[in-house]
Parts: structure tokens; C-alpha cells; sequence
């Protein structure tokens, strides 16, 4: 065993900014962390190299962390039972927490936020979190699937941990990277991620809220199929935490973080709540063009830049989904744990994907079928895939993948897409094959994945079946609105929210901004009207219109 601390005279794989913004995080870590990192010595695998300067980084930046290397046939490997690298376990005396991989794009978050949970021990559990886990009393290994471009892994990861923290003599939880291991990969059919694994008997898709999360954890069974169960029955909410702000927004995308700015700049309270990780649609936009100021840039950058920027003024709440929403003197808005008393509200809930509606999209999405171009991508190089769709998702998603070696084939309805010219030009360049006037009419597989699909040319009339390993569905979003349509907001035959040009609904109080009420659906115009949200908002309260 060696402490691998070296001079600070290296060539750093953190940049600059993220080495300061570490440092400061990592100054208030309540206490250590050891990193064992585990390669097979091979020198040449640049994930080994990757994994082991990444914990020696991260170890020079605080003076809470060790990192220590250790090869796959050390006594510690076999103590810990490490039989594939690289591998690094956290307060491996303590916990069993491990990640299989090196934590690279998004998997690095998932990573630094495992330490500080680890670091924090029993302080990192809610006492709601704690509660909820009494009730497991057997064992548990969990292993989550992620990828380096999901900006959802990281959060299902944090769960896994979270639970080996709090209940060690019973969780191992395991971060897996998908890319990197392949036949791991195949082996628990993962084909979207994050995909969580337990016990080698129960399988999930998605990030999920803390404690669905823990109660599929204890039971062993869908949230969907308890609910049946018990019939749909709901939790009392005597005990609530209040919180009285002036403004709720729902939803960290674009708009509502720009909403969340220039509230608080008026001098309202304001909170963003996300019932998943902010960002929205941009977050898992592979680039994103012509952002004024940014010719390109990467989608989750710019959602780090906005969410930052946001956090300085006003309270961006992740993984926090609003459950009923009550309007009387006050708007009492619900989420699990807290109901937040607001004088005015803002949807800014976005936008999803628009599935294609044919025979097998359900049965294989995730083993297959995706529309997440950028989580899922990885999964797929050197594989035949079609992705369906002609605006700029299909297009931006069909060059993301060629450049990743994946072998894409665009099939779109018409004789011409509707993407800009700009990415026509660049499908053109980059040689992606595109198939005209077609639809997909069924997704076919065998053994739980897809092979192929049926195409059918809308002008001759004429099918054929491809074969494939997976299909990427890009057929534009529909509006997130239902919570809207609940409480009485009007909305337009699209299902987009009907909003006036001071994005004020039906409804006093009430507004709604960006891809939610339909139009361009930029992010430069979720951005104006998140904006123009809030100031309607706050001109509204200090002189109701409704009331003159
Ligand atoms: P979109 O522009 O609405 O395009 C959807 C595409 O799917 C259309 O080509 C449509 O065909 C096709 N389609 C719809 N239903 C279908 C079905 N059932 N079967 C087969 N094809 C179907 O959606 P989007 O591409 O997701 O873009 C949404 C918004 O995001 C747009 O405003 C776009 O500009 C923006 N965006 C911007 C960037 C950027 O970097 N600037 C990147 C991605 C997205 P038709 O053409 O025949 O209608």
C-alpha cells in the first residue's frame, strides 16, 4: 500500500476553476475519506490512468482525502474482493461503496458527491431517509449503470450510496460504468441509463426520487405495483415541513432558473423546485447552437453556468417533484416532505419526449429504444442503430452518435427535414445516411433487446425489417401541463399552456414560461419568458390587476 500524494507540480485532469471550486467544497468535509483504487497495473489502459490520477487529484485538493493504489492481486483486492479494475472503493474499512470504472464526465459528480457523503457517515442520512430503511432486514447489493454524458446518474448513485452509508451491515452499492464494461453491461441487459440493479433480481430505469427509491429498495418491488396494491392510498401530512416563500417556480430548466433570477432581484422570495435534476431538455442536449454569446456549447455546461448563476440568488431544489397544488389566500404547493405557501406560482415544467406510439417502443425501451442520445450513446458504438425523427434533436442526437462510432441511419416521414440548414450540412459532411419518407411501424426483439425494426416507405406503400441493436426515437416533446390542467389553467389544443404575452395564465397568480407554452421552443426564448414570468409576477403582487 503507498500514499500516492505527489508534488503540485503536475499536468491536472481537474481544470483550474473546478481545482478552486473543490478545494473550497473539500475544506468543509467533517471527515476523512480513503480512496483505494484498484487497476490491473497496465499501464497503457488510460482508464487506469484516468482513475488513479483522478483520486490523487482529488486527494491533493483536500486534506480530508487519501488516495491509495493497489494492483488486482494485492492482498487488499482479495480482503475487499476487487476482481475487475479500475475500481475504487471509499472508507472501504467502513462501507461497502464502490466504483467500477474511472468516474469520468457526469460519473466524476456522482463520485465527488459519494465522498462527501461518506465523509459526512450518518450525517449524510435524513432522519426521513433512516426511517424509511428500518424496515429492511435483509441484504442488498446494489449496482447502478451509468454513463459519462447522463446528468441523471449521479443522483441515482447518491441514493445507492446513501443507503450503504446508512445501512452498512446490509448495503453494498456499486457504480457502474457502462461504457467501460460492455459485458457487464449486456450481462444485467442495461441499454439506457442510470439503470439500477439489486440482489440480481430487480431491475429499474431512471433517476427517482429518495424514497421511491428506498421503498423499492426494502420490498423488492415497483413503486407502480405497491401503489396497486394498496390501492392508491396516500401518506397523511401531518407531519410537513412549511416554508412561506413569495414565488414557487416548478421546474429547473432554462426558464425557471432564469425565472428564479430575476424574481429574487425584485425582492421575491423565490423557489425552484425540480422533480429531477436541473436543466431540463438542455441537459442531456449533446450541443447546443448558437446560444447567444456561444456559437456551440455543450448542454450540460450551460445548465452549470445557468444553475450556478441561479444559486446565487435564488433556492434551486433538485429532486424535489410537486405532488397537488391548492390555490385559496395562499398557493400551497405539495412535495413529498414540504408544503411551500406561496403568494404566486410559476410552470416552467417543460417539455417530454414524444414517444412514437408503435408496437414494441414500451416492451424494449431501455433495452434498445431510447431517446436519450447523450446518456445512451456509449452503449451503442460500433452498433447499427436508427434514430427517427427530422428536426434538430434527431439531427444534433444523429451527429452526436456518429462521432462517437456508432453506425446511424436517420429515418424521417418526409423528403425534407425540418433541422436547420446548418445541421443538414453537417449530416451531409459527416456521412450520415438518411431515409426518406419512412415510418417505423414496430420495433421487433428477441431475448429482451431490440433486432430490428419494421420500416414502411408512407409513399410506396412498400415495408421492410432492419436489422438493428437499437432505436433512438426523436419526434419532438409534448408539454408537461397536467399539473397545470389540475388546478384550472387553460390550455391550448396542443396541450401547451395558454398564456398571454406577460406570460400570465387564466389564472391569477399563476404564469407559465419556456417549452410549456409551446411557440419557438428555444432556450433563448425559455430564458425571455422565465424572465418576463417573473416580472409579471412581481408587478401583479404589489398591484393586483385582478383586484383593480
Ligand atoms: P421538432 O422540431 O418538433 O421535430 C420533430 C420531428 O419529428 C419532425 O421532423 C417531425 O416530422 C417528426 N415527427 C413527429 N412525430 C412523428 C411521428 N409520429 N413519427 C415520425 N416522425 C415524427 O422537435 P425537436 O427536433 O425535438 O426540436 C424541438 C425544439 O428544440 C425545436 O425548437 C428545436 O429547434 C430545439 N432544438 C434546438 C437545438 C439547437 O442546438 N439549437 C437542438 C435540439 C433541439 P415533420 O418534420 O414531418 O413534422
Amino acid at each position: 500500500m503507498s500514499d500516492t500524494r505527489k508534488s503540485n507540480e503536475r499536468q491536472w485532469l481537474i481544470p483550474e476553476e473546478g481545482r478552486e471550486h473543490l478545494a473550497g467544497v473539500f475544506k468543509k468535509l467533517p471527515g476523512k475519506v480513503t480512496l483505494d483504487v484498484f487497476t490491473d497495473g497496465d499501464e497503457q489502459n488510460v482508464y487506469n490512468d484516468y482513475a488513479i490520477r483522478f483520486a490523487e487529484e482529488l486527494a491533493l485538493l483536500a486534506e480530508n482525502i487519501e488516495a491509495r493504489t493497489h494492483t488486482l492481486d494485492s492482498e487488499e483486492a482479495k480482503r475487499f474482493d476487487v476482481t475487475i479494475g479500475p475500481g475504487t472503493l471509499l472508507n472501504a474499512d467502513d462501507y461497502s461503496i464502490r466504483f467500477t470504472g474511472a468516474p469520468l464526465g457526469e460519473e466524476a459528480r456522482g463520485f465527488i458527491e459519494a465522498i462527501m457523503l461518506v465523509s459526512a457517515g450518518k450525517g449524510a442520512v435524513t432522519p426521513a431517509f433512516e426511517k424509511a430503511l428500518e424496515k429492511l432486514t435483509e441484504e442488498r447489493t446494489i449496482r447502478v449503470f451509468s454513463s459519462p454524458g447522463c446528468p441523471y446518474c449521479p443522483g441515482q448513485v447518491v441514493n445507492a450510496v446513501r443507503a450503504a452509508i446508512a445501512k452498512p451491515e446490509l448495503v453494498r452499492a456499486e457504480a457502474i460504468n457502462s461504457d467501460e464494461f460492455p459485458e457487464l453491461s449486456q450481462k444485467y441487459g442495461v441499454g439506457s441509463v442510470p439503470h439500477t440493479n439489486i440482489n440480481d433480481t430487480f431491475d429499474s430505469i431512471g433517476l427517482m426520487p429518495e424514497e421511491r427509491f428506498v421503498l423499492e429498495l426494502v420490498t423488492l418491488q415497483s413503486a407502480e405495483e405497491l401503489t396497486r396494491e394498496a390501492g392508491g392510498t396516500q401518506d397523511a401530512r401531518d407531519d410537513y415541513r412549511v416554508e412561506k416563500v413569495d414565488l414557487v417556480i416548478v421546474g429547473a430548466g432554462p426558464a425557471g432558473l432564469t425565472a428564479g433570477i430575476y424574481a429574487e432581484r425584485s425582492g421575491l422570495k423565490s423557489v425552484v423546485l425540480d422533480k429531477s435534476v436541473a436543466g431540463g431538455q438542455v441537459a442531456v442536449t449533446p450541443t447546443v447552437e448558437n446560444y447567444p454569446g456561444f456559437k456551440n456549447v455543450g448542454g450540460m455546461n450551460l445548465v452549470e453556468v445557468l444553475t450556478a448563476h441561479t444559486r446565487q440568488y435564488s433556492n434551486v431544489r433538485e429532486h424535489e417533484g410537486i405532488e397537488e397544488i391548492k390555490i385559496g389566500k395562499n398557493i400551497e404547493v405539495y412535495t413529498a416532505k414540504t408544503v411551500f405557501l406561496a403568494n404566486a406560482l410559476i410552470f416552467a415544467t417543460g417539455s417530454q419526449w414524444r414517444e412514437l406510439g408503435v408496437e414494441g417502443e414500451d416492451t424494449y425501451f431501455g433495452k434498445g429504444v431510447s431517446h436519450c442520445a447523450s446518456c445512451d450513446g456509449y452503449m451503442f458504438k460500433g452498433k447499427k442503430i436508427i434514430i427517427v425523427g427530422g428536426g434538430n434533436t434527431a439531427a444534433t442526437d444523429a451527429l452526436h452518435l456518429k462521432n462517437l462510432g456508432v453506425d446511424v441511419t436517420l429515418v424521417h416521414r418526409r423528403d425534407e427535414l425540418r433541422a436547420e440548414q446548418q445541421l443538414q450540412d453537417a449530416l451531409k459532411r459527416d456521412d450520415v445516411p438518411i431515409i426518406w419518407d419512412t415510418v417505423v411501424e414496430e420495433i421487433k426483439g428477441k431475448d429482451g433487446v431490440v433486432t430490428g425494426a419494421v420500416l414502411k416507405n408512407v409513399k410506396s406503400g412498400e415495408t421492410e425489417e432492419l436489422a438493428l441493436d437499437g432505436v433512438f426515437v426523436a419526434v419532438g416533446h409534448v408539454a408537461n401541463s397536467e399539473l397545470a390542467a389540475q388546478i384550472g389553467v387553460n390550455l391550448n389544443s396542443d396541450g401547451t399552456i395558454a398564456v398571454d404575452r406577460s406570460m400570465r395564465t387564466n389564472i391569477p397568480r399563476i404564469y407559465a414560461a419556456g417549452d410549456v407554452t409551446g411557440g419557438i421552443r428555444q432556450i433563448v426564448t425559455a430564458v425571455g419568458e422565465g424572465a418576463t414570468a417573473a416580472l409579471s409576477a412581481f408587478e401583479d403582487l404589489q398591484s393586483p390587476r385582478w383586484k383593480k
